[in-house]
């Protein structure tokens, strides 16, 4: 058994026994799932700091016959308080830590993929939309994993959009309008202006981000866009994605 250290963000507990919880942690060397021994307990020493979007140190004991490693200790850093303090900024990040313990593969350092995540988290305290910012990073995180949409040009003829642009997550990108008439399978238009929007967000640098603006026809359709293709490449629901659904049909 030996002691290792890394920074890492939690992402995701759940209940593991009576008594203790699993950490899963984004960190510079992959993703980390870590048992919590005790921290189900109302005096336990994570009490305050297994809080998810908390940013710090892991200490963590690397058991060579197991795949379960044990947490020591983590000393939070940032807890990043202007996220939690908002329910849109929260909602939104929220949205991003469940792509990334989606798509993220355990034990495998991705130190552009950490970095990419720390920016991200960093956008979205001080953005007005972080809607748009929790957008531009799902695309480019999904990229990032391999899972990159084709947004270019069609995704079956490979000729530019000229006309409607439509997307079909089955396909993974955008259709042109002859295609979209031809193709069975699940597809829905979307205006160009959300295109265009989606290309940028993809393309640009994470740091750009902040500078988006969108209304509300176009944030529904990359919205939809990406909860399908997430749906369609990776076969999992983001649950968060729903969350976000439902305050909106509250709060209009
Ligand atoms: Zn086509």
């Amino acid at each position: 058994m030996s002691l290792r250290k890394c920074h890492g963000i939690l992402i995701r507990t759940f209940n593991f026994s009576e008594a203790d919880k699993i950490a899963s942690f984004y960190t510079d060397e992959g993703k980390l799932r870590l048992i919590a021994r005790g921290a189900r307990k109302p005096r336990s020493r994570f009490a305050s700091a297994l809080e998810p979007l908390n940013y710090g140190q892991v200490v963590y004991f690397e058991r060579s016959n197991s795949d379960l490693h044990s947490l020591s200790s983590f000393d939070v850093i940032n807890r990043f308080e202007r996220i939690k303090g908002d329910l849109d900024r929260f909602s939104s990040a929220s949205m991003a830590a469940e792509l990334v313990d989606i798509v993220s593969v355990e034990g495998m350092p991705d130190r552009d993929g950490f970095r990419l995540f720390t920016e991200y988290l960093s956008l979205v305290e001080g953005s007005g939309e972080p809607d748009l910012v929790t957008y531009a990073f799902a695309l480019k995180f999904l990229s990032h994993s391999g899972f990159r949409p084709q947004l270019e040009r069609c995704v079956s003829c490979l000729s530019p959009i000229k006309g409607s642009p439509w997307f079909s997550a089955l396909s993974g990108g955008v259709l042109c309008a002859s295609c979209a008439a031809k193709s069975r399978g699940q597809r829905f238009a979307i205006t160009r202006g959300t295109l265009e929007t989606m290309r940028r967000m993809l393309n640009g640098d994470i740091s750009r981000s902040t500078r988006f603006r969108a209304d509300r026809v176009c944030k529904e359709e990359i919205r939809r866009t990406i909860a399908s293709f997430i749906r369609s490449q990776t076969d999992r629901e983001l649950r968060s994605l729903r969350f976000i659904e439902s305050i909106e049909r509250v709060v209009p």
